[in-house]
C-alpha cells in the first residue's frame, strides 16, 4: 500500500478526512503522541489498526472527539466528576473511560462495555477529526511494543507501506501518552499517569485512586483494568537500566557499570548532564517536563545508534514523574536501581 505524507494544509486536511470516511487508516499528530487513526464507526475499517500495528486485539482504542460535546454520542452516561474533568481539562492530555454507547462497534472498545473518549488539544487533531466527521478511534501509531512516536518520522518508520496516510505536524509537545482515568465504576481510578496528574484531579475536586498496575510488572495472564498495561511496551532494541536517585549517586554507578559493559555498544540518556567515557550521551532534560518530551525520541534514537544497553538517569522531581517513571520502568522491563 502507498501511504501518502501529508501536510496540515486545509487541502491535505480534507483528503485525511475523507481517506477516513473511506474506512482507511490515517496517522496524525496530537499533544500527546501521534495517533493512528480510523472511523470509531466502522468496525472493519478499526479492525486494520490491529493488522497495521500487531496489537492484540483484546487491547481497546481510545476514541477522539473534536469538541466535548460530541461525547454524549459515543458515551451512555457522565457521571459528575467526569464532567469536572471534562469542563478542567478538555481539550488536553487526558482520556475518561465511560460507559459506552452502542454506536461504537466492539471492535474498537475490544468488547468492553465502557469507552477511552479523548478530545485533543493539538489544531491539527482537532482540524482534522473535524473533516473526518465522525469520532476516530486511535491507539499510538508506532508498531505494537515498540515506543510511541512523538515525530512524523517515528511514524514513518513503523507504519510506511502499512496505512493510508500520515499527516507531518512536528514535535508532539507533551511526549507521553494521555492520562487515562475510568470514571466506570464508583470510584474514579487512574489506569495511566499523564500530564493532567492526580494532584491536578484533586484541585478540581476529584478524588481518584492509582490503579495498582501503573508501576508493577504485569503477567500475560492478569485481567487489568486498563488492558494495555499487561503488553510490553516501549521496548527499544538495546537493554534499558534505570538508575534512579540523586545526582552524585547516579552517577557514580553508572560510571561503575560501564566500566562492566566493555566492548558494548553503551548509551546514557541523562537529566544530570554528567559526561561518561565510551558512552553515546542524549540529553533527557533537567525537569521531568522536558524528560517526558525527549524519551520516546530519544529511545529510538539509541536504536539507530545501535546501543546494547542504555543506563537512564532518573529521579521523580515535579508532575509529570509519575507519567515518565511508568513508561521509563516498562522500557526497563523493570530493570531499576536505587541508588
Ligand atoms: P494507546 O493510546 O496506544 O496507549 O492505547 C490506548 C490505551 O487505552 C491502551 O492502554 C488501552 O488498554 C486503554 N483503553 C482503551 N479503552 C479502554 C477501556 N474501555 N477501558 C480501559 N482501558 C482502555
Ligand atoms: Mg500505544
Amino acid at each position: 500500500m502507498e501511504t501518502k505524507i501529508l501536510k496540515t494544509t486545509e487541502n491535505d486536511i480534507n483528503t485525511a478526512g475523507e481517506i477516513i470516511r473511506a474506512g482507511g487508516l490515517v496517522a496524525f499528530p496530537t499533544e500527546t503522541v501521534y495517533g493512528l487513526g480510523a472511523s470509531a464507526f466502522d468496525a472493519a475499517a478499526a479492525k486494520k489498526i490491529y493488522a497495521a500495528k500487531g496489537r492484540p486485539s483484546d487491547n481497546p482504542l481510545i476514541v477522539h472527539v473534536c469538541g466535548v460535546e460530541q461525547i454524549s454520542e459515543v458515551a451512555r452516561e457522565i457521571p459528575a466528576d467526569a464532567r469536572r474533568v471534562m469542563d478542567a481539562f478538555m481539550p488536553g492530555p487526558v482520556t475518561i473511560i465511560l460507559k459506552r454507547n452502542d454506536i461504537i462497534p466492539n471492535t474498537v472498545t475490544a468488547g468492553l462495555d465502557t469507552v477511552a473518549i479523548r478530545c485533543p488539544d493539538n489544531d491539527t487533531a482537532r482540524r482534522f477529526i473535524k473533516a473526518a466527521g465522525v469520532p476516530v478511534a486511535a491507539p499510538s501509531a508506532n508498531l505494537s511494543g515498540k515506543p510511541s512516536p512523538t515525530k512524523a518520522e517515528h511514524v514513518i518508520k513503523d507504519m510506511i507501506g502499512r496505512i493510508d496516510a500520515v499527516i507531518c505536524g512536528g514535535s508532539c509537545e507533551v511526549g507521553v501518552e494521555s492520562t487515562i482515568v475510568d470514571f466506570s465504576s464508583d470510584v474514579p481510578v487512574i489506569l495511566r499517569p499523564g500530564a493532567v496528574t492526580r494532584t491536578d484531579l484533586e484541585k478540581i475536586g476529584v478524588h481518584a485512586l492509582n490503579d495498582a498496575n501503573i508501576l508493577k510488572e504485569v503477567s500475560p495472564d492478569d485481567v487489568p483494568k486498563c488492558p494495555g498495561t499487561k503488553y510490553k511496551h516501549y521496548a527499544p532494541d538495546a537493554q534499558v537500566i534505570v538508575v534512579e536517585g540523586e545526582k552524585e549517586a547516579v552517577q557514580s554507578k553508572i560510571k561503575e557499570l560501564l566500566q562492566e559493559c566493555k566492548g558494548k555498544i553503551t548509551g546514557v540518556l541523562a537529566m544530570y548532564g554528567a559526561e561518561y567515557d565510551d558512552a553515546v550521551i542524549l540529553s533527557a532534560g533537567e525537569s521531568n517536563r522536558e524528560y517526558a518530551r525527549n524519551l520516546f525520541a530519544a529511545l529510538r534514537e539509541f536504536d539507530e545508534l545501535g546501543a546494547d544497553i542504555v543506563f537512564a538517569e532518573f529521579c521523580e522531581r515535579d508532575g509529570y514523574g509519575a507519567a515518565v517513571k511508568n513508561r521509563l520502568y516498562k522500557a526497563a522491563s523493570h530493570n531499576v536501581i536505587h541508588v
